[in-house]
């Protein structure tokens, strides 16, 4: 049977708190009866010493006679205690002994002590002991003082009561810290479940194709706010790529149909002799064509750079050679619409693939051609620091809009996308920028202003 994560949390922190108390309690208790025992056994020894120098001192050397009334008192007092006092003379005559004063009272508290002794401490196998003490006034022995009591050690009343007191304090506040434990294990174990629990919601919901879900819990957590934060991310990206898909695919049969539907009526026009097949006709057939293979050919591009192994044939690149080569290649659209191109700077040789760094090169000097208006300007920089190769692509061409250039590098994508029908982009060309450029472990930027021109700069690592 499966639990929930706060009736775990919450037993796992009852479990805790349970042994830890049981622990702390059998701890504590262990510890304080060996150290009281020990205390009671010096105490007690202290006892029956003070108990004999008082009784030395109820002999009076004057008379040679017992103060009876004396050794009475302290006897009495001595017996509520638990000690049974004999006293002798140097002739070894009784003076005193609390039995035959008051038999049935020293019965009465041998057998309480027995009973209590018995009752709290069977393991000790304790019994009445007797000890004597010789008895001294001004050094001279004067007599022998026979003291009787529950040995190896006893506890009287008062002690019962001090360590009953102690062990209720001791159950009080175990039992208290566990209700206060159990009490925060559960506002914990809320406070930590509820994030989770709403994440495994949300993920499920993102699973079953619900993009749109976004939450806030804010747990205070790293680690939860941290998880809460990353689904909300996921949801974010696969509804933009969702987005992105729908429209790939739209924007694939747009970008086939129209040039495959002109292509398609004027041939069957010339088929059935309605148009005559002339040069200009065949030829514009032909641009939709190279078209179409265009797009094909960005498409397939791109699912090379993508795909997982995209191996790179590794070599010195020199960049500014690569920007000259680029530049006649585009020197038809350069000259038809007056563009005006210039490279500065030059740069040490950058270890990369050639031929992908010079479609890189390429779609961005490709993309500053068409998005820039007649007469405008291009400029290539080229720049290096001590591990990097910088190239940065600038023109004073129609910008980018702000809230448009973090999503320019996905696939597909394409700014404003009514100006692009006319340009004929499909959206690739930076996606595939960006593989490369990834792959080489560089990176690559934009800043653009709409309406006054766009700057892209990449970065290369030398080696
Ligand atoms: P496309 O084939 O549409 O040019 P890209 O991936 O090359 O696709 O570019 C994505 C979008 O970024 C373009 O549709 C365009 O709106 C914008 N863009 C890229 N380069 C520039 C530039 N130099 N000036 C203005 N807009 C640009």
């Amino acid at each position: 049977m499966k639990r929930s994560i706060r009736s775990q949390l919450s037993f796992m922190t009852a479990m805790v708190v349970l042994v830890t108390v049981i622990l702390i309690s059998l701890l504590s208790n262990l510890f304080i009866n060996w150290k009281f025992k020990d205390y009671i056994t010096r105490q007690q020894r202290q006892n029956t010493q003070e108990l004999a120098a008082s009784l030395g001192f109820t002999y009076q050397a004057a008379s040679g006679s017992w103060d009876t009334d004396f050794i009475h008192t302290i006897g009495m007092y001595a017996l509520y205690d638990g000690y049974i006092i004999k006293v002798y003379d140097n002739q070894g005559n009784s003076v005193w002994d609390a039995e035959q004063h008051d038999m049935s009272r020293c019965a009465q508290v041998m057998a309480d002590i027995s009973e209590r002794m018995q009752e709290k401490y069977p393991r000790l196998d304790g019994e009445f002991v007797s000890q004597d003490f010789p008895l001294y006034q001004e050094g001279a022995r004067i007599g022998t003082a026979s003291l009787s009591y529950y040995g190896p050690y006893f506890l009287n009343e008062n002690d019962f009561g001090f360590l009953s007191a102690l062990n209720t304090i001791l159950f009080g506040v175990g039992l208290l810290s566990l209700i206060l434990a159990l009490l925060v294990g559960w506002v914990m174990s809320k406070k930590i479940s509820r994030p989770v629990i709403r994440t495994a919601q949300a993920a499920q919901a993102i699973s079953a194709g619900d993009y749109q879900i976004r939450f806030d819990t804010a747990a205070g957590i790293k680690e939860l706010d941290g998880l809460v934060a990353s689904v909300n991310q996921l949801a974010d990206s696969l509804h933009r790529q969702e987005a992105l898909r729908k429209r790939l695919t739209a924007d694939v049969a747009h970008e086939l149909r129209t040039p495959l539907t002109t292509v398609g009526t004027h041939l069957e026009a010339m088929m059935e002799g309605v148009w005559e097949p002339t040069a200009g006709r065949l030829l514009s057939c032909h641009e939709e064509i190279i078209r179409i293979t265009a797009l094909v050919q960005d498409l397939e591009s791109l699912a090379k750079v993508e795909s997982e192994n995209l191996k790179l044939n590794l070599k010195p690149v020199n960049l500014h050679q690569l920007v000259k080569s680029v530049e006649q290649t585009l020197e038809t659209e350069i000259y038809r619409k007056k563009l005006e191109l210039t490279i500065q700077g030059n740069v040490s040789c950058v270890y990369g693939d050639p031929d992908r760094l010079r479609q890189v090169v390429l779609n961005l000097l490709s993309n500053s051609a068409k998005y820039t208006p007649e007469g405008g300007k291009i400029r290539v920089i080229l720049e290096e620091t001590n591990c990097d190769v910088i190239m940065t692509v600038e023109d004073n061409g129609i910008g980018i809009p702000e809230e448009e250039q973090p999503f320019i590098f996905e696939r597909f994508y394409r700014a404003d996308k009514s100006r692009n029908r006319k340009t004929g982009g499909a959206g690739i060309g930076l996606a595939i920028v960006k593989s490369i450029v990834d792959a080489h472990k560089g990176s690559v930027n934009v800043k653009s202003v709409l309406g006054s021109g766009s700057q892209f700069t990449v970065k290369l690592p030398k080696a």
